[in-house]
């Protein structure tokens, strides 16, 4: 089989044309350092400066509020392990979060938890939302930080986080979520959606590998992550990325570009895909139907390994993940299928298909006969299209 469908979108991305061409002149003759004074220099950090005011407007958020670092991991790690070490000096050591957050935010919670701070991991519901009420009562008196996902990256669950920042808010905490999903398909206003910390990777929504940032309120930011010199006026330390900057400000302005119908087209291949794939027996959805990023599909499967259907999807031409990408290395289920009260052994057999813009609806007809012949032949019955 020669043709190749690429349905892990909420993995990464294929960079956008217009994005690695807005990048280019900056790694070939636009090379310089943005901290030199002369003028190869200065072209440089105007374009960086450039790039972080384009990204301040499209976040409601203001330039000396952002801050870029190498993706969204660097980012959630900031904002909780930053957060915290500075606020412990004023007693606060305890942390609200979720349990379905990406490893990035919930492996940093327990670095904190082995430093002695104290971490709540709040429940979700049957769809994997996190209640504003669950967060409330979670406050004390010693709480530093709340992080709450804006979208979630195995089963696309919105959480209703204006909500979640204004009860954070009115009990003078801090509100931190990890957008890194949601930036490619959702809108994000800082201030009215009351968040104070934000992280974005620029590799999910069309951009480059290996730049994110993060957005703090000017009257939060964290601590130091990174010692050295003084780029990011003195609070992220390391050569400034120029062209990355310059690729991921591309690419938020594009994602930023009729979202509306963009969405709508992808909702619509997402879910003839699941039409498709809960038409298979014994299959289940797993996420919340309502509240879903547009191009997020997970089903579980009775009978199915996960770790074997992917292996056979991929023999097929059909790339897609069982989930997390760091959970599809490791044989343990789902924390967040697990977290939703997923069996087990649904967890187990567990597919994200995850849709971009650059698939088609043959794509979708394809992964539906693609994915109802593979799980047949895994459980030893005959399939409709063979
Ligand atoms: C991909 C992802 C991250 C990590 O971002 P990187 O830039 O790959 O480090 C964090 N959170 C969520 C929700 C993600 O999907």
């Amino acid at each position: 089989m020669s043709s190749f469908i690429y349905a892990d979108n909420a993995a990464t991305t294929r960079i956008s044309d217009e994005v690695l061409e807005a990048m280019l002149p900056y790694l070939q003759e636009q090379y310089g350092n943005a901290s030199a004074l002369y003028r190869l220099g200065r072209t440089a950090h105007s374009a960086l400066e450039q790039s972080r005011r384009q990204i301040a407007e499209l976040l409601g958020a203001s330039p000396m509020e952002l801050f870029f670092t190498s993706g969204g991991t660097e980012s959630n790690n900031w904002a909780l392990k930053g957060t915290v070490h500075r606020l412990a000096r004023q007693g606060k050591r305890h942390i609200v979060t979720s349990a379905v957050e990406h490893h990035s935010v919930l492996h940093a919670a327990a670095a904190l938890e082995r430093e002695g701070v104290s971490v709540t991991y709040l429940p979700v519901d049957a769809v994997g939302r996190v209640s504003p009420q669950a967060v409330e009562s979670a406050l004390r008196p010693d709480t530093a930080l709340v992080s709450i996902m804006y979208a979630n990256n195995e089963i696309g669950t919105i959480q209703p986080v204006a909500e979640i920042g204004a009860v954070c808010h009115a009990h003078g905490v801090l509100f931190h979520t990890d957008a890194v999903q949601a930036a490619g398909t959702l809108p994000i206003r800082v201030k009215e959606q009351n968040i104070d910390l934000l992280s974005l990777s620029a590799h999910k929504f069309y951009g480059p590998k290996g730049v994110g940032l993060l957005y703090c309120r000017r009257d939060a930011y964290p601590a130091t992550l990174l010692d050295g010199g003084a780029q990011e006026r003195g609070h992220r330390a390391g050569t400034e990325n120029v062209a990355l900057a310059v690729g991921m400000a591309k690419a938020l302005e594009l994602a930023c570009q009729d979202r509306a119908a963009k969405n709508g087209a992808i909702a619509a291949l997402r879910d003839e895909v699941q039409e498709g794939l809960l038409r298979i027996h014994d299959s289940r959805l797993n996420g919340d139907p309502d509240h879903r990023l547009p191009g997020t599909l997970n089903v579980s499967f009775a009978g199915v390994d996960g770790q074997s259907l992917l292996f056979r999807l991929d023999l097929a031409g059909l790339a897609a993940s069982s989930g997390s990408a760091c959970a599809s290395g490791s044989l343990s289920p789902s924390h967040v299928l697990l977290a939703l009260g997923v069996p087990y052994e649904l967890a187990h057999g567990s597919l994200r298909i995850s849709l971009g813009k650059y698939n088609t609806k043959e794509d979708a007809s394809a992964i539906v006969r693609i994915v109802t012949d593979t799980v047949a032949e895994l459980r030893g019955e005959p399939s409709p299209y063979r």
